[in-house]
């Protein structure tokens, strides 16, 4: 393949970056310095999406990888899978590049059968979106216009009514769908895109792009840093509540920047009072009454507890199903004497019926338990009585016990000038400007747990497995540390005057 200016060419991941949003494309290629550091979620998808990948070729076994030592050396790729395909000793290849038209993908797997190439797209989610169908028509496009004519185009996604008996068989974990019809359809618009794509590329500066709900659709972008420092403080992104395409057509059409600028019939409107006196405050709003009533007399025992959980693309244990949540762990701390306490189940074992005898076990000398997100131990509770039906009654009866930290934020006893949706614990004290306890560095988020817990019930290696026990023990004391803040913030603001 003859050497093109890097900066010309399109990828999978550019096309689609591309279609989300032009200046993300224009910034990626040419100021690519000014994106957001990758985040840890970003991250942890990375990795489940490498592993369903590898298991995918499972699908079409004994293949030859094309792949590339790095990703700078696609052209390297397209050479090879073009020997591999010439000299037709294979009938399976995994990683097959192609390039056509400033454009180069890597195919997840290409397999022959009765004389024709077929092309497999693996996704590694339990459904087929429109980004996939983009994505796989794009593959379609270069492949077909290289010189190599698909006979059928597939995209592989996991079966989510899958349930793991024994070894796994690859074609029943996988629903295996052909997407030619769909792929065809879109050939004329791909062309056209690209060609637009490239124009962008080239372009002296940046195009105008106002910010919008495409930010994040379908994807975050990472250069929300540089394109959201705009955004004035008090601006009208900070009221919940209001359709977010509402707010940017004021945002941009209508100079309605800040949350002042607001017309009166929202000012008015009683819902967002207390947001917005908060927000002219700077200062939390908080409805004692109702902050009073969320705690419990005294004299109760109580204990602060979370249940760690993990959820595997591919199923490791017998009558599980893909991405179904797992217990791994559960932490808790007493309150009287701030104790703490916790247990990993020994990974390789199927957690879900110990986790939830020790769930019992350990919260029976207990009035109640406070959680961040009840609806998890209830759920694992529900699983726990379906396997046990004659326990059911105790252990209905014993969902009762459970408060739910999160209660004063969703429900907005405690009002701040943003109430996004906080997902934890952490991001709750983060946005009162409470100190949150720092976690080890690669365990920064519950994902990145799950990751680590699922490569340890895979890891032969004695010594690594116990190093990965150790940082989870620092995660979930940790994490257990932030639940105890969480609640003394609470407590903080019940007791103001
Ligand atoms: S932050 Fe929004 S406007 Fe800026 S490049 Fe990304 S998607 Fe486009």
């Amino acid at each position: 393949m003859p050497q093109k200016n890097k900066k010309t060419i399109l990828s999978k991941s550019t096309f689609i970056k591309g279609m989300q949003c032009r200046k993300a494309l224009y910034l990626y290629k040419n100021r690519y310095f000014l994106r957001d550091p990758l985040s840890p979620e970003q991250r942890a998808k990375f990795i489940r999406g490498t592993h369903v990948g590898i298991f995918a070729r499972e699908l079409f076994p004994g293949g030859v990888d094309a792949s590339p030592k790095t990703h700078f050396q696609m052209a390297k790729s397209v050479e090879k899978t073009r020997e591999l395909i010439e000299e037709g000793e294979t009938d399976i290849i995994y990683e097959a590049a192609f390039s056509f038209d400033d454009v180069v993908v890597a195919l997840d797997i290409l397999y022959r059968e009765n004389g024709k190439w077929n092309g497999v797209e693996v996704k590694s989610s339990k459904a087929i979106s429109e980004t996939y169908h983009w994505d796989a028509a794009l593959q379609y496009y270069v492949i077909n216009g290289s010189g190599l004519k698909l006979g059928d185009f597939f995209i592989a996604y996991i079966d989510r009514d899958f349930v793991k008996e024994g070894e796994i068989d690859p074609r029943k974990l996988f629903r295996l769908e052909s997407r030619l019809e769909d792929v065809k359809i879109k050939h004329e618009k791909v062309a056209g895109l690209i060609s637009e794509l490239k124009e962008t590329i080239a372009l002296k500066s940046s195009p105008d792009v106002p910010i919008g709900t495409h930010c994040n659709d379908p994807y975050p972008c990472e250069f929300m840093g540089h394109c959201w420092k705009k955004v004035p403080p008090g601006s009208v992104f900070l009221l919940e509540g209001i359709d977010k395409g509402q707010l940017f057509e004021w945002y941009n059409n209508k100079g309605i920047k800040t949350i002042n600028n607001l017309p009166e019939f929202i000012l008015q409107k009683p819902e967002y009072q207390k947001q917005l006196e908060s927000i002219h405050s700077k200062r939390p709003v908080v409805d004692k009454t109702r902050l009073a009533g969320f705690f419990p007399e005294r004299e109760k025992k109580q204990l602060i507890m979370e249940t760690f959980i993990f959820s595997p693309a591919i199923p490791l244990f017998d009558g599980t199903r893909p991405y179904e949540i797992l217990p791994f762990g559960l932490g808790w701390t007493d309150f009287e004497n701030m104790q703490h306490g916790f247990v990993i189940i020994d990974p390789g074992r199927n957690p879900n019926n110990e986790t939830g005898e020790l769930l019992m076990e350990i919260t029976d000398p207990y009035d109640l338990i406070w959680v961040f997100n009840s609806s998890l131990e209830k759920a694992l509770i529900d699983k726990y009585a379906r396997n046990f039906p004659e326990k059911n009654d105790v252990l209905m009866a014993f969902k009762s016990k459970f408060l739910d930290l999160r209660q004063p934020w969703d429900e907005h006893f405690v009002v701040f000038p943003s109430m996004e949706i906080l997902k934890n614990a952490e991001d709750i004290l983060t946005h009162f400007e409470r100190e949150s306890e720092k976690f080890p560095k690669n365990l920064e988020i519950p994902q990145e747990a799950d990751a680590l817990y699922q490569q340890l019930v895979l890891e032969g290696n004695e010594q690594k497995k116990q190093e990965g026990l150790a940082s989870l023990e620092i995660y979930i004391q940790s994490k257990l540390k932030n639940l105890v803040r969480l609640h003394k913030l609470w407590l903080d603001f019940h007791s103001e005057v």
